[in-house]
């Protein structure tokens, strides 16, 4: 079963990392480097190794370490150094990270950005104190409203904006945008992992995610679509139909009044795989966000 964050966990995380955000900058982005500076946090890059950690943080002999793996795409200033500083980041200042560190726990190496994949909660706790961090909600949330576009496409133009990767990016706009039903992350043949939006989730009640291999799926759909574009495309095309809610959730009458139809948005992202947005084709449906 892999880890779940309560939300009362979740809020307390997101305060303290609204709090971080404010402190390095009122408005534009947050930078993760001139925190460690701030905080006397000496950050290192260098070849730990391919496929082995992106980041991790040490308390050695007084001082604070955070190693970054350039083996893993780390490079200064990168999107994704971004992200595994502010989730070593998020070690250093969840108490709780921080306590075992101090009381001489070996540090563990961070694959940041898992989100749902994560193994363990503290790597989960750590991935959301970083993507609230880099987009923090008070910055984030008017920004997306003011957009008007369709899900999918606001999550690609926030990206750009506030420097993140676009799973981090579609993860804080679920809770954000009450259009917003679900995402699934998609490896090549495979679901990597599902996610509901809270509101749905518990007041809808879509539970069970019915697609997990890539050969279940209609070839027309906007997924499969997707999953069929090239890893090298530069400038991502956006695959878009519509589906019924009874087609991707178990436990849906289909045609009952759970039944609703849902716009399914897919685009490749690079070779990271695919990421499928779920959002209400009729405003009617949407939830208060
Ligand atoms: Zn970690």
């Amino acid at each position: 079963m892999k880890p779940k964050l309560q939300l009362s966990r979740e809020a307390e995380i997101l305060e303290l990392s609204e709090d971080v955000a404010s402190e390095d900058t009122v408005s534009g982005r947050v930078c993760p480097s001139r925190i460690c500076e701030k905080k006397e946090i000496r950050l290192v890059h260098d070849s730990f190794g391919k496929g082995k950690f992106d980041g991790m943080l040490v308390h050695r002999g007084g001082e604070w370490v955070i190693l970054c793996n350039y083996d893993n795409g780390n490079s200064p200033g990168s999107t994704r150094e971004r992200f595994t500083i502010a989730h070593e980041l998020g070690h250093y200042h969840i108490p709780e990270h921080r306590r075992q560190l101090l009381a001489g726990c070996r540090p563990h190496g961070s694959h940041a950005g898992a989100f749902d994949g994560a193994e363990r909660p503290e790597e989960l706790e750590a991935d959301t104190f970083a993507a609230n961090l880099l987009m923090p909600p008070a910055r984030f949330a008017p920004r997306l409203r003011s957009l008007k576009q369709a899900p999918l496409e606001s999550m690609l133009y926030l990206r750009k904006e506030f420097d993140t990767s676009l799973e981090s990016t579609a993860i804080q706009s679920m809770r954000h945008d009450g259009r917003v039903v679900a995402m699934a992350k998609w490896n090549d043949d495979a679901l990597a992992w599902p996610r509901v939006s809270d509101s749905f989730f518990r007041e809808t009640g879509y539970r069970q995610f019915l697609l997990r291999q890539r050969s279940q799926l209609p070839p027309d759909c906007a997924t499969a679509a997707a999953l069929a574009d090239p890893d090298s495309r530069f400038d991502p095309v956006v695959r878009e139909v519509v589906v019924t809610a009874a087609f991707c959730f178990g436990h849906v009458a289909a045609g009952g009044n759970r039944d609703i139809l849902l716009r399914e948005q897919a685009v490749r992202n690079g070779r990271f795989g695919v990421v499928c947005i779920y959002s209400v084709l009729n405003d009617a449906d949407r939830k208060r966000s």
